[in-house]
């Protein structure tokens, strides 16, 4: 999207950061380690100053509209854009061209980016996002997202059908639809459930994914929509963050362990082949041995297919940082995910061994990291396989069985 709002003033893009005269970074602040991977990507792009004279760095994103000023001080980054900011980017970079600094941190109730086409950067060419909302309306107490993205909006779902379109007519085979709680999607009458059904509707073998589900929002609308059209994956990344009940209450999640694993049974009835992920925070404030115990014990009962797991990270500005002071040891959190981390891969383990001896259709990636002679692709709920062949290429959809696994990937063999 930035490319294409650039592209328009008529800048163009390069692989290469030596020719570059403009570097931008987009960025995360979801946790400390990010901000700090992007502190050290400032200072590379800064040793290229000695070599290029006039040479601008804007940070973009969710670090800008944290830090704001900030970043400019250090002298390193001469723009800074908060995620609402992107159409005024060429005007920022005229400010610098003028000699001031160009910065723009305001957050916009309206602003979804609707009517641009982004410039389409990933390299397989298979695989699309499509941004459906921006924003979070809900305010857990650990997330800095409410405060660097701004309000919930949802983008208009006559500009997400027609890039969904844009993008069959361009070769995709597949779009995940992306959102931070896209089960609150609302545009005019069209909820979330009718948004995937129309984007379904756009071609029976375009594949249709989508991020995030909040456990408290999703719908048995939704879930039917899913079992109903074929060319929905079957796959719902429910991120359920804690297994314990006092703790969901202090991160505000707004949901119980009872409620989230009925949402999970009611999944398994309509779609008993659906992929179920999620996402944990292990060492939130105050967080007992036996509470942690509870998410690994919510693990064990769900049987995850995969799941992200984090160490709790304090975000400056948020209700937990002004409220709940961040009292578990590194060394206690860091060895309780590790405990959490090994359990998956059991758990992954287990599911995987489900499937040997079972046929899926996948959808080709490319070649896998073993060469050309070995693709890559996933199953409908988003299990790698890979498996030998060299008839096939990257866009197709193929039939496989699977033969093998270990606890990250399905070995399989290529059905004729
Ligand atoms: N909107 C999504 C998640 C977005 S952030 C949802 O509500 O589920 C992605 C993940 O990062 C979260 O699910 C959470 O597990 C993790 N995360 C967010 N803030 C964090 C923090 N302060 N410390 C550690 N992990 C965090
Ligand atoms: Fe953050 Fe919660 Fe919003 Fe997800 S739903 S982005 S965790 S505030």
């Amino acid at each position: 999207m930035v490319f294409s709002i650039l592209a328009k003033e008529g800048y163009a893009r390069t692989e290469n950061i030596e020719e570059a005269d403009v570097i931008m970074a987009n960025t995360c602040s979801i946790r400390d380690n990010a901000e700090q991977r992007i502190w050290g990507r400032i200072d590379y792009f800064n040793t290229f100053r000695k070599k290029r004279s006039g040479l601008i760095v804007g940070i973009l994103g969710c670090m800008a509209e944290r830090l704001k000023d900030a970043l400019l001080d250090t002298g390193k980054v001469d723009v800074v854009a908060g995620p609402d900011a992107y159409r005024h980017l060429p005007d920022l970079l005229q400010a610098v061209y003028d000699g001031a600094k160009g910065i723009n941190v305001e957050l916009s109730r309206e602003e979804t980016y609707g009517d641009i086409s982004p410039v389409r950067i990933d390299k397989n060419g298979v695989s699309a996002f499509i941004s459906i909302m921006r924003g979070c309306n809900n305010v857990c107490s650990y997330c800095v997202v409410p405060y660097t993205r701004g309000a919930e909006r949802s983008r208009d779902w006559h500009t997400i059908v027609r890039e969904a379109c844009e993008c069959v007519e361009a070769g995709y085979k597949e779009v995940t639809l992306l959102g931070q709680n896209v089960d609150s999607y609302l545009f005019e009458d069209v909820d979330f459930a009718k948004l995937l059904a129309l984007v379904a509707g756009v071609s029976p073998t375009l594949r249709v994914r989508f991020s995030t589900s909040h456990p408290k929002d999703i719908s048995d609308a939704v879930i039917d929509t899913m079992a109903a059209w074929p060319n929905i994956c079957h796959h719902i990344h429910l991120p359920v963050q804690s297994g314990n009940d006092r703790i969901l209450e202090k991160m505000r999640r707004r949901y119980t362990r009872e409620w989230y694993l009925e949402r999970v049974a009611r999944i398994r009835q309509a779609m008993p082949d659906c992929g179920i992920t999620t996402d944990a925070i292990v060492g939130f404030c105050s967080e007992t041995e036996e509470e942690f115990r509870d998410t690994l014990s919510i693990f064990e009962e769900v049987g995850y297919d995969a799941a992200f797991m984090f160490n709790y990270s304090e975000r400056p500005g948020t209700l937990a940082s002004r409220n709940y002071p961040d009292d578990i040891p590194l060394e206690v959190k860091t060895r309780r995910l590790n405990e959490l981390i090994e359990l998956q891969n059991r758990l992954s383990l287990k599911s995987n061994k489900r499937d040997v001896g079972r046929e899926f259709e996948v959808l080709v990636e490319g070649p896998s990291k073993k060469g050309d002679a070995q693709l890559c692709g996933r199953t409908g709920s988003n299990k790698m396989c890979v498996w030998n062949d060299t008839t096939h290429k990257a866009g197709d959809f193929v039939r496989v069985r699977v033969v093998d696994c270990t606890s990250a990937t399905l070995l399989c063999e290529l059905k004729k």
